[in-house]
């Protein structure tokens, strides 16, 4: 028997983090890394916030799971603080982005089943989108990677171009129930749309009356400093699918939607075993106990500028490897010339620091939240050492 006993759908690297402190991590061989990855977006409160820590350990020792055949105060206290927080009337739990994202789905089609649009099945989604890995959501997206060997694919998804005004028009047909979209792309390369695309969006959903899904799993939980981003961008969606950061580490997410959008899901209509459990609400509620106010907001949009500012500063020092910074808050992009992923090994191999590669030659630069001046100055180091001592592979 040749394959291993852990299935091996992951290229792993050979940085095997056994404890995390803070912003770092600390591998099996003891060596210390700079953590600006954060789990890809999750870890928000870095490693070891003292608040999640002992808001998991009470909740451990108090109830764990009782599934949701029982009423849960858990649930209602997190769902009322997301719902104080944001657009939403009502909200799901779930496990992960990825089935925050189906139950998006779901609660879209459910609507236009239940007001009687029964041929209003089809979401318009964008080129390079990411929306997590199951057979609905590797249908919503076109990337043919994520496909390859799991066809057939789920019918009722139409891929358009990012931005493209136009092409949404074109592709807008009967059967069209709403658009999918992600308010900033994650995995596709930090990419941010316009004001005025998300804004028409918003305007042909009203006309048409069709869903907004805005799948904000990566840029939500103070993210892009505000609680979601569909706030910077002057648009209110009818559903939202947010996971990563909620448990701060913890597996969880949820689907939140307005009254009108939840119409269809009524009792019965979808569920989840975990799905919210008391351990999950319980970090759920230590996260937005740190984030969910507007001095820790002001601090994610105060130090993710000043970390664009040094990085604008320092990229010009090697214009032949790098392009450009993009993204809000602490949700940033560093668009290369180069292949990003054997420089993402190269800072991580040789200069013990942690970002994350995404589409588009673009480098993802994700902290936890938590940073301060320090980790900015161990980060400008580091890339910068890195920078000078890179030398671009040749491709064979
Ligand atoms: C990560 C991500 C998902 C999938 O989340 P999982 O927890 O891996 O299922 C979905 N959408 C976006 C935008 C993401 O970044």
């Amino acid at each position: 028997m040749s394959i291993s006993p852990l299935m091996p759908v992951y290229p792993r690297c050979g940085f095997r983090p056994v404890r995390g402190e803070h912003c770092h991590l600390i591998g099996e061989d003891g060596r210390r890394y700079l953590d600006f990855a954060s789990g890809i977006a999750v870890n928000l409160l870095g490693h070891s916030h003292e608040g999640l820590i002992s808001a998991i350990q009470q909740q451990a020792a108090t109830l764990m799971h009782v599934s949701n055949l029982y009423g849960s105060p858990q649930q209602e206290r997190v769902a009322e603080r997301l719902v104080a927080a944001t657009f939403a009337d009502t909200v799901f739990f779930t496990n992960s982005g990825a089935e925050a994202v189906e139950c998006a789905i779901k609660t879209a089609r459910a609507y236009h089943q239940h007001v009687g649009n029964l041929d209003k099945y089809e979401l318009i989604t964008f080129k390079e989108a990411f929306h997590g890995r199951t057979l609905g959501t590797i249908s919503a997206s076109n990337q043919e990677k994520m496909h390859k060997g799991f066809l057939p694919l789920l019918p009722g998804f139409k891929y358009v171009d990012f931005g493209d005004l136009e092409g949404v028009k074109a592709a807008m047909g009967p059967n069209t129930a709403g658009f999918l979209i992600e308010p900033i792309q994650g995995e596709g390369g930090i990419r941010v749309p316009s004001d005025a695309f998300l804004q028409a969006l918003r305007q042909l959903a009203d006309d048409n009356d069709l869903m907004l899904i805005f799948d904000e799993v990566q840029t939500g939980v103070a993210r892009t400093g505000t609680m979601y981003a569909y706030e910077q961008f002057g648009v209110i969606p009818d559903i939202v699918a947010t996971a990563k950061g909620l448990g701060g580490g913890f597996p969880l997410g949820a689907c939140l939607a307005t009254e009108k959008a939840a119409r269809g899901m009524v009792a019965g209509a979808h569920g989840s075993t975990y799905g919210g459990n008391p351990l999950a609400m319980a970090a759920a509620n230590a996260v937005l106990d740190a984030v969910a106010n507007e001095e820790f907001l002001a601090h994610v949009n105060d130090i993710g500028a000043k970390l664009v500012g040094r990085l604008e500063q320092f990229i010009g020092n090697y214009p032949e490897m790098f392009d450009s910074v993009r993204g809000r808050g602490l949700l940033l992009g560093l668009k290369l010339k180069i292949e990003p992923r054997p420089f993402v090994a190269h800072m991580r191999d040789n200069h013990q620091l942690l970002t994350v590669s995404a589409g588009d030659q673009t480098v993802r630069i994700l902290p936890p939240l938590v940073i301060d001046e320090s980790h900015i100055d161990e980060f400008m180091d580091k890339l910068s050492a890195a920078a000078a001592s890179y030398s671009v592979p040749e491709v064979a």
